[in-house]
């Protein structure tokens, strides 16, 4: 989608041409107003002269007459039911209200061949929705079947239907929902996937494969955008790349194997599983930091999250709760709450085993009776189904599965989930996968994708992403611990929701979004929003703690939840403000400094 306004042609033209050089399908311009709407036609006219014919998609907001004029030019107009017409007409007329302002829309589309997105999102559900359903996934899906239902009253069936949320898991279920529904109408419209205001860098794209991942893993989603705080043509080949790795693995593996998926599709219950040392139950997922080196000294560890000050440990907010030693016994105690993971026969030579626990190949996990009394961790592949069948459930309160997806695709480890929750066993499971992409960014879409999903089924006690030649365990940590954030299975920094800034931008977004992380960056669990317009921005920033939002050019408003609670700041006060505005709610850490 564009981020420069929509009636400056020049820019908008140049910023288009990038965007199809980096290998866009469709690009989506913002029309808020009749002005820009009209402006369509001059752009798509300097395209076609440059030789430029990308199908281009208007963004309307609120304005039915907008999307009407926009459908005369464009390919396709994205409605948002939300705010399509007014709750107080609705309120007055019900799905009249509606009909009267879509006939006239679906008229022009039919003339033109105009297809029409509805576009529902999760932070700007219609105050009635609200009201009937809470901002629930049940109340998107209703929101875009009642559109539905009057385009096809209409016979009008050029539609493209998205459900978006930054909330991966409502997003997620949103979207598994409407599926379901449109499957049991027989019904098959395409889909088009994003998660909303996913933030930037590493977070964004973790958590936009997180969310869109898990559905194209679903076999769920047309089209994809991966909304970013950056510049649009920067959003482009992380789209490509997240898209083809599904590409790949769809041609050369099929879900037609899974005859059930028994897991909550529609919302969240983990699966249950016991409480072994600090894994499993309803202990937040464990990271797993593996060591492949010899020689570890205290230093090492503050790649890890352990600092060795003044003859104390320090452990950050991210800080690994396991560490795979391999075959080496650090000459250090271990940081307290750190346990050391060993081969086997390794284990088998430590004098002091508090500290330090065996990781087993199935077999000689069978074999032996030298275990330890606190956790055991059994090395399993997706493929050692037989294996499940074999192993008592819950025989031993000490066992921990480590399921290595190496070369197994994202349907084989449903498959074996799907085998392990039918035996009834409560064993938790650590996710371990690693990665031998040269593409670092490659390696963050495809864990995020891999693991995230299985994070956001309620699956998986722990993850364990293995360092590599292009992967330092550093950044495993940071992927690791990235992925169970945007799965919201566990939150050890702040989340931010920022949106990637369209026409109605008023302040460089990137830069503040930059400057509210340095602040606030420290403060886990905190959601804080960094939106660029006061017209979709409070709506769409959902479920954040702080919003930080462009009121009018230089001029800036701070959020309390959904309430306003500073207004029109001048802009170079108001990430201070921010800060006050987190301490007086009582939410503000001192930042750590070692
Ligand atoms: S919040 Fe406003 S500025 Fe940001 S993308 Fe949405 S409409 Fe554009």
């Amino acid at each position: 989608m564009t981020s420069v306004s929509t009636l400056n042609t020049e820019s908008t033209v140049a910023q288009c041409i990038r965007m199809i050089h980096a290998g866009v399908d469709y690009i989506r311009l913002t029309a808020p107003n009749i002005r820009e709407a009209e402006n369509l036609a001059v752009i798509k006219k300097k395209l076609k002269e440059k030789g430029y014919h990308t199908p281009l998609i208007a963004d309307v907001h609120f304005n039915p007459v907008v999307a009407e004029t926009a459908a005369a030019i464009v390919d396709k107009v994205r409605i948002n039911p939300g705010n399509f017409i007014s709750s107080k007409a609705y309120r007055e007329k019900g799905k009249d209200a509606i009909r009267e302002k879509l006939i006239p829309l679906l008229k022009i589309c039919k003339d033109h061949g105009t297809a029409i997105r509805i576009g529902v999102n999760h932070g700007s559900l219609s105050e009635i929705k609200m009201e009937q359903y809470g901002d629930t996934p049940e109340g998107m899906v209703f929101s875009a079947l009642e559109y539905l239902e009057l385009c096809e009253e209409q016979h009008f069936d050029q539609l493209v239907f998205s459900m978006k949320a930054s909330n991966t898991r409502v997003m997620v279920y949103a979207y598994r929902m409407l599926v379901r529904r449109m499957v049991e109408q027989g019904k098959a419209y395409p889909i088009h996937l994003g998660v909303t205001e996913a933030g930037e860098g590493e977070d964004g794209r973790i958590k936009s494969s997180v969310g869109i991942g898990t559905l194209l893993a679903d076999g769920i989603g047309d089209t994809i955008r991966i909304s970013l705080t950056e510049e649009p043509e920067e959003e482009v080949p992380v789209a490509r790349k997240l898209a083809g790795y599904f590409e790949a693995f769809m041609t050369e593996n099929s879900s037609s194997g899974i005859q059930k998926y028994p897991v909550p599709l529609f919302d969240y219950q983990k699966r249950k599983t016991s409480y072994v040392d600090k894994t499993g139950g309803n202990n937040v997922p464990v990271v797993v930091a593996g060591f492949p080196r010899t020689g570890l000294k205290t230093s090492d560890l503050a790649e890890v999250g352990y600092v060795f000050n003044n003859g104390k440990w320090i452990r950050r907010d991210q800080s690994a709760d396991y560490l795979f030693l391999d075959d080496q016994i650090p000459e250090f105690s271990l940081p307290e709450g750190c346990g050391g993971i060993l081969n086997y026969t390794t284990w088998t030579s430590v004098q002091e085993k508090e500290q330090f626990f065996p990781l087993f190949q199935a077999e000689a996990y069978q074999n032996t009776r030298n275990k330890s009394p606190k956790i055991n961790f059994i090395l399993i592949d997706p493929g050692e189904v037989d294996f499940l069948k074999k192993f008592v459930p819950d025989k031993d309160p000490t066992a921990v599965f480590v399921l290595n997806s190496q070369d197994f695709s994202l349907y084989d480890i449903r498959k074996w989930f799907s085998s392990l929750i039918e035996t009834g066993s409560s064993v938790p499971v650590i996710l371990k996968r690693s990665y031998t992409f040269e593409d670092s960014e490659m390696i963050r879409l495809a864990a995020a994708t891999d693991l995230g999903s299985f994070f956001t089924d309620g699956l998986g006690d722990g993850i364990w992403l293995a360092p590599g030649d292009n992967l330092s365990i550093a950044e495993t940590l940071s992927i690791s611990f990235g992925i169970l954030q945007a799965s919201r299975v566990r939150a050890t920094k702040t989340e931010f929701i920022s949106c990637p800034s369209c026409g109605r931008t008023l302040f460089n977004i990137q830069e503040v979004a930059a400057k509210v992380r340095a602040r606030t960056g420290h403060l886990k669990g905190l959601r804080i929003a960094v939106m660029g317009c006061i017209v979709n921005g409070p709506g769409e920033m959902a479920d954040s703690d702080y919003g930080y939002v462009g009121a009018g050019p230089g001029k800036i408003s701070l959020y309390k939840n959904h309430e306003v609670v500073k207004k029109n700041l001048s802009a170079g006060i108001a990430v201070e403000e921010l800060v006050q505005l987190i301490k007086v709610h009582g939410d503000w850490v001192e930042p750590l400094h070692i």
